[in-house]
């Protein structure tokens, strides 16, 4: 996000700001200058690049209209490719796919990926403010080793939060409060990838961003998980005979995400290949 805020600060939120400052004195202050309103309108701190409450409100009204428009965008053209490469459309006469399903689940997606977006705000906000331990890439903080390293690390920090996360979203409790919502679509499309209560997408999300602020993650990599952990959220939902497909017929297996590492250790794991034979077949029921 930073990396946004130095491109755009000066191309356009530098004159924005002053703009609206001179037009609040204009209008506020001609009369009465000495007011409080005036004096924190003509208090600079507050204008400033570094001015918390500018930061917040740039990151806010940022991630409002461009993040949360594009990160849409994106969502429905790869659902979009996605649907018509892998879908098959029999299955839109399946008992279990719901009428006017793709409709729903998008409704349900954008509004999860608003409030999502809405509720990142915080995170953004302390990584311009410099908590996180993010770095430019090849800059020389990190060993050159790690530039590469922190992809593996991250997959392993991200799928291990993802898993038990997962699974305490199907705790009776937090499931029928929350991740009921997503498991209605027994038949998923590449459209149900987003189709969370908005809380639970954000908390869902939090291993995304929780990296950055345990260990150093360059800028670079930071985005190229964002971008890769999003187009794999919808692949996992193309409704191919694959790992997360199970997880939608039977919500006692395959929690995870990337890798199956802790469904193996969990006792939670279900080879697809050998489930979907094993339905054709009708040994296995659920
Ligand atoms: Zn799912
Ligand atoms: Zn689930």
């Amino acid at each position: 996000m930073d990396l946004i805020f130095n491109y755009l600060d000066p191309l356009i939120i530098d004159s924005v700001y002053d703009s609206v400052r001179g037009s609040l004195q204009l209008g506020l202050c001609a009369n009465s200058p000495s007011s409080s309103v005036c004096s924190v309108i003509a208090d600079s701190k507050l204008w400033c690049r570094e001015s918390i409450y500018r930061q917040s409100l740039s990151i806010f009204i940022v991630t409002w209209f461009v993040h949360w428009i594009s990160s849409s965008v994106f969502f429905i053209l790869l659902g979009t490719v996605c649907h018509y490469l892998y879908f098959d459309e029999a299955l839109k006469s399946h008992p279990k796919y719901h009428k006017n399903q793709i409709r729903h689940e998008i409704y349900d997606s954008l509004l999860s990926l608003f409030g999502l977006n809405v509720l990142t705000v915080p995170i953004f906000v302390a990584q311009v403010r410099g908590y996180a331990k993010l770095y430019d890439f090849g800059s020389g903080e990190v060993p050159f080793w790690y530039e590469f390293g922190q992809f593996l690390f991250f997959v392993l920090f991200s799928d291990t939060c993802m898993y038990w996360l997962h699974r305490t979203f199907h705790i009776n409790y937090l499931f029928n409060l929350m991740h009921k919502k997503h498991h209605q679509y027994i038949i998923p499309t590449p459209f149900s990838a987003y189709a969370f209560d908005p809380l639970e997408a954000y908390i869902m999300s939090l291993p995304i961003y929780a990296y950055s602020f345990l260990w150093p993650m360059s800028r670079e990599a930071q985005l190229i998980v964002f971008v890769t952990t999003n187009i794999w959220t919808v692949l996992l939902h193309d409704n191919r005979d694959q790992f997360h497909t199970v997880h939608h017929k039977n919500v006692k297996l395959n929690f995870g995400q990337f890798l199956t590492l802790w469904d193996h250790l969990g006792g939670t794991y279900a080879d697809p290949e050998r489930y979907f034979a094993g339905k054709r077949e009708g040994t296995v029921k659920s």
